[in-house]
């Protein structure tokens, strides 16, 4: 089918470092202080509140990029308090709402929410408080697929904005918005139509999760006019990082590491399939864990059972599918372990972001196997990796199965596995490259454990194989990814590219003797010393996105004349334990016969039990 690309514009303006809303002289400054003393008991604003709530208070589209645990509802709840009118807020989760109002409940700040789910008087209740003159409500919650399909919320939503009610539209988990992003929820796509509908009201965006390519996406899905962006870095100084091989041990040295550096304190394992989530908890108890395990597959009753075990203390640990952590609020989480590869950088940012909130110093440990990026990419490729709670099932059949969206999962599947064989670089570096961010990887003082390796490294010029690689991505027409690009670099002979005629081109298979890894690692150094860009490109025909790799003249022109060297550390001692297999197609029978066999219990057969979605 026909892929026609264009090139997303998107117009915003930085918010971070303009004065003018730390400014304590708005006019609603005492309030705000006082309220959010009085009714929230917090002593001071962090970061970006106060210049975030100045903003949307002065009537701008904001949107915010702030890292799980910062205080993103503040900046929406104490503007809903002070303002005349009601604020809507669309959340993504039922369970999510739930705890919000109950915190709003308990500060008496008057919250409600409408979903489907509910009895019909009930709604009926609700809606002819939103229509009398001095309704209560000053927060509405919904899901998107309320938005989506119901004609009465939106025709409430026009008699409040028409008798100036509206007061604000806040988007929670902003992210869901974009495909590119690893929580994708078709519903959020449709929520362009409330700044259609009323232009005038401020719409306020919140996300933990955004690269450059996300953030572009729901600016513009959502309509957003001239927003202004605030953003913080998205480092965690308190989070250690390690990435640790695979080994069939890998239980024993779980319980090992959890025994030597946090007994007794409280954590998360992330698995891969729900059975891998009942072995590891059952084994972990037999080892005198108080451990347990939480999935799609058990049932609510259940799962709110595990869930107040865990906040209570009662339970440590819980062995879980990424179906845990949202709304997840505990601030002592002193270790995140994933037991398997996660599916992108995103998601294990987020993940690991559930760790530490409090500040103190906690673990992050991940054990990277060869054989689990081959079982991780099966599933994505059946369709059946178990999602966060986002993802409504039947949605997924339509949507995440079609090929380009199967291509940005692979994608982000591989820059994971990049980052995991990356024994050299800064864990940090490397995550917060990934948000677009520049960080100094002096600044992680031995945190993480490339850091920390004693090692010594050999610096090596790559600037030939650099030259190269940018004359690659000129010669395919600067169209196609990095994993396109680098697979046609080392002499790939596969469909696509066969089907592009790239095995024809001068510089197929030009870097054929390098490793992957050191291929790959060399590449992202060329788009992080941005001598090569990534792009978002939108399909005009599907609405889909993915991202693709083009030359930055002005820079790349110093490497091509010789102007410019590339150098690169390497480990001095060639490591041969290294985990990284020499090509990313594995070799025949690797696939593990049988031992993909857990994964089948997570055929989306009845995926609605993930949540209660149907509003
Ligand atoms: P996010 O949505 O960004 O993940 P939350 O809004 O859930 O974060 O806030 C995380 C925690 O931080 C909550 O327990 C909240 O009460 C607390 N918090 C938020 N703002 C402040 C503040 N200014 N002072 C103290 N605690 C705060
Ligand atoms: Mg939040
Ligand atoms: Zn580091």
């Amino acid at each position: 089918e026909p892929f026609i690309p264009k090139i997303i514009k998107v117009n915003y303006i930085e918010g971070s470092n303009d004065q003018k809303w730390s400014s304590r002289d708005f006019p609603w400054t005492k309030k705000l202080e006082a309220n959010n003393k009085k009714v929230f008991g917090n002593h001071s604003f962090r970061p970006n509140q106060r210049e975030i709530i100045n903003a949307t208070m002065s009537g701008h589209d904001v949107f915010v990029l702030m890292p799980t645990g910062g205080g993103k509802s503040l900046t929406y709840q104490l503007p809903a308090l002070i303002c005349p009118g009601i604020t809507l807020v669309i959340s993504p989760l039922v369970s999510l709402i739930q705890d919000q109002i109950m915190h709003l409940l308990q500060a008496n700040i008057p919250a409600t929410f409408l979903s489907g789910n509910m009895e019909w008087t009930e709604q009926q209740e609700i809606l002819r408080e939103l229509n009398s003159d001095y309704c209560k409500y000053k927060l509405l919650y919904v899901t998107p697929e309320k938005v989506a399909k119901s004609d009465v919320l939106l025709r409430q939503l026009e008699s409040l904005n028409a008798r100036e009610l509206l007061a604000r539209i806040v988007i929670d988990e902003a992210h869901c918005v974009s495909q590119w992003g690893h929580d994708f929820r078709p519903d959020y796509q449709g929520l362009g139509i409330l700044k259609q509908k009323f232009p005038n009201t401020p719409v306020l965006a919140l996300t933990a999760t955004a690269t450059a390519s996300v953030k572009e996406d729901v600016v513009q899905a959502l309509g957003l006019v001239n927003c202004i962006i605030f953003r913080q870095s998205f480092n965690r100084p308190n989070l250690w990082f390690s990435v640790i091989p695979k080994t069939k041990k890998c239980l024993d040295d779980i319980d090992k590491f959890i025994k030597e550096n946090h007994f007794d304190e409280c954590g998360i394992i992330y698995c891969l399939s729900r059975m891998d989530c009942e072995k590891v908890a059952e084994r972990l108890q037999e080892c005198g864990h108080k451990a347990a395990f939480y999935h799609g597959s058990i049932d609510p009753a259940q799962r709110a059972f595990v869930q107040k075990q865990w906040s209570k203390d009662e339970i440590n640990i819980i062995c879980a599918t990424v179906a845990f952590g949202m709304g997840i609020n505990k601030p002592d989480v002193r270790f995140v372990i994933h037991h398997s590869l996660p599916k992108s950088i995103e998601g294990y940012h987020q993940e690991c972001g559930r760790a530490g909130r409090d500040g103190q110093r906690s673990s992050c440990v991940l054990y990277y196997s060869y054989s689990d990026f081959i079982r991780v990419k099966h599933m994505i490729s059946q369709g059946v990796a178990e999602q966060s709670p986002f993802t409504p099932g039947h949605n997924r059949f339509n949507v995440a199965n079609s090929g380009r969206v199967l291509e940005t999962n692979t994608e982000n599947l591989l820059r994971m596995v990049s980052y995991c064989e990356n024994d050299v670089d800064c864990r940090r570096l490397l995550q917060l490259v990934h948000f677009g961010e520049k960080f100094d990887s002096a600044h992680c003082k031995k945190t993480c454990d490339n850091c920390s390796k004693i090692k010594s490294f050999i610096e090596k010029d790559v600037t030939d194989t650099a030259k190269k690689l940018v004359e690659l991505v000129k010669l395919t027409g600067q169209q196609f990814s990095s994993s396109h690009i680098l697979e046609v670099f080392r002499g790939s002979l596969n469909q696509f590219v066969k089907k592009h005629r790239h095995e024809t081109l001068s510089l197929h298979g030009a870097g054929k003797h390098l490793a992957k890894s050191e291929a790959s690692r060399i590449l992202r150094h060329l788009v992080i010393e941005d001598f090569l860009m990534e792009e978002v490109k939108k399909s005009d025909v599907y609405g889909s996105v993915s991202s693709v790799l083009k030359v930055n003249q002005s820079k790349a022109h110093n490497l091509i004349i010789g102007r410019q060297n590339v150098v690169l550390r390497f480990p001095s001692a060639i490591n041969s334990t290294k985990l990284s297999k020499s090509d990313v197609t594995p070799a025949k029978g690797s696939l593990m016969s049988g031992k993909l066999s857990p994964s089948r219990n997570d055929t989306p057969s009845q995926p609605q039990n993930e949540v209660d979605l149907n509003l």
